[in-house]
């Protein structure tokens, strides 16, 4: 069985820093059940992948079996578990990446607190209860989900699919959220009964679900999936939860870019808006956010790349959604320093982490493109706080969060630029945190909420 982590985030072999695992050397783990590998097969600047490849042995697995009941009798012998993922892929996960697990890494600590663009690759994901499964539980922590369910055998179409789909998941997220995710959810979906659960079980998934699991819509599922439907285990579970279902929605767990898409969706619907530009949409992260929205009928996603515009498109599926719901999504490449007459009309915009990726004395373009042309009813914007840059110990003085990044604001700095910009353009603006606050330092991102006048 086969996993495969990818990321173009630049200089991308330090993802090789994160795992604790150089990319140039081949790595071997004993398992109980077989040996794991894990290997590079790309490691370039720009785009570095990462291996996991568990070879399962069915003799010494049918030996370890405990509490199992076959109906078939040579089921121990010849079943899906060698190729299939699998909960030995989790173990797998845990004995070859335990470190990057944990959120820490010795050379590049201020990465692994960074949500990076990562692709996971899984040709076998046994997905029982249908591929779509595997977007109801990838889907709302932040992924692109495409799941392509693979025949029962090529050469007989006609028997149709088999349990398993090949799977990608793309999503910009901490590299310790991406690992427990998989942790959690390759066994879920798997569903398999091939070894027996215990209390320890609902530690692990207590400890590996924390920050996300609490709010996952199919947390249900996933507890009752996950400790192998025994009735006792889940009823220690969910009093856990119960405890837990009056702590504030996003728990700190969560990463801190979902937390400022959740901040910047909630701000816009409560806006009332029905038309939303989103300004610098990148890869689509808050479209994606945006098009379940039965509020939002008209949704424009600019950008000025026209390679991350391609990636938006892949990620959203665009050609594949209803004609319903792909018509009121539009994606398009401009420039926010040049007037644009299609953005005009618009009832509220987002430049969600924007404003950082012009020269400062450029900003003034845009700014009026905006606030000055397109006008819409509210406009949403954050950036990074430069002061809680020092939390990040690893984090050189006077060096920014991304090397794109060409200016990096304190709190009075952006306070001082909005009001100005409110000020000028008859817009009343209002500032939110986003993100853990440190006391003396803010939060890691500031948001500014403009609303025009009705002068
Ligand atoms: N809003 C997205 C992406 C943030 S990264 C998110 O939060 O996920 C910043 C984005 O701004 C990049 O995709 C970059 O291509 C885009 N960008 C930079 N300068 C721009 C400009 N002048 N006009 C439009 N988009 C721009």
């Amino acid at each position: 069985m086969l996993l495969t982590i990818t990321t173009t985030h630049q200089p991308a072999t330090d993802l090789g820093f994160l795992l604790h695992k150089h990319p140039e050397r081949v790595f071997a783990f004993d398992l109980p059940v077989g040996v794991a590998h894990v290997f590079y097969p790309e490691a370039a600047p720009e785009r570095c992948t990462v291996a996991l490849l568990v070879e399962v042995d069915p003799v010494a697995l049918s030996r370890g079996r405990r509490g199992g009941s076959s109906t078939a009798p040579l089921e121990p012998y010849v079943n899906d578990r060698p190729y299939a993922a699998s909960s030995f892929l989790s173990s797998a996960l845990r004995e070859a990446f335990g470190t990057a697990m944990t959120g820490r890494s010795r050379e590049r600590q201020e990465l692994a607190a960074t949500p990076l663009p990562f692709e996971v690759q899984l040709p076998a994901l046994p997905a029982r209860g249908g591929t779509d499964l595997v977007a109801r539980l990838f889907g709302p922590l932040g992924y692109a989900v495409s799941a392509v369910p693979r025949l029962l055998d090529d050469a007989f179409p006609e028997w149709g699919d088999s349990p398993y789909a090949a799977v990608t998941l793309t999503g910009t997220m901490r590299l310790r959220d991406l690992l427990a995710h998989l942790y959690v959810l390759i066994p879920v979906l798997d569903d398999a009964k091939h070894y027996y659960v215990d209390e320890a079980e609902i530690d692990k998934l207590l400890r590996h679900g924390d920050g996300w699991l609490e709010v996952h819509p199919e947390r249900d599922l996933i507890t009752r999936r996950y400790l192998k439907h025994r009735r006792a285990l889940q009823r220690a579970a969910d009093a856990h939860f119960a405890d837990e279902d009056d702590a504030p929605a996003l728990p700190v767990g969560a990463s801190l870019n979902e937390q400022r898409l959740e901040a910047v969706r909630e701000e816009l619907l409560r806006s009332g808006a029905a038309s939303v530009l989103d300004l610098g949409c990148g890869e689509g992260n808050l479209l994606r956010r945006l098009i379940p929205e039965r509020q939002v009928t008209r949704l424009l996603g600019l950008d000025v790349s026209p390679r991350v515009l391609a990636r938006a498109r892949e990620h959203l599926r665009l050609d594949e959604l209803p004609e319903t719901i792909r018509a009121r999504v539009t994606l398009t490449q401009g420039s926010l320093t040049y007037r644009d007459a299609r953005l005009r009309g618009y009832d509220a915009a987002a430049l969600v982490e924007v404003i950082e990726h012009l020269d400062e004395p450029r900003l003034w373009t845009l700014e009026r493109v905006v606030f000055g042309d397109a006008r819409p009813g509210t406009v949403v914007v954050t950036t990074p706080n430069e002061e809680y840059n020092a939390t990040w110990t690893r984090l050189p003085a006077g060096e920014t969060r991304h090397a794109d990044h060409r200016f990096e604001w304190t709190r009075d700095e952006f306070q001082a630029w909005a009001t100005r910009v409110a000020e000028e353009f008859g817009y009343a603006v209002t500032f939110r945190d986003v993100g853990p606050v440190d006391p003396q330092l803010g939060p890691p991102t500031q948001m500014a909420v403009f609303r025009r006048g009705t002068a």
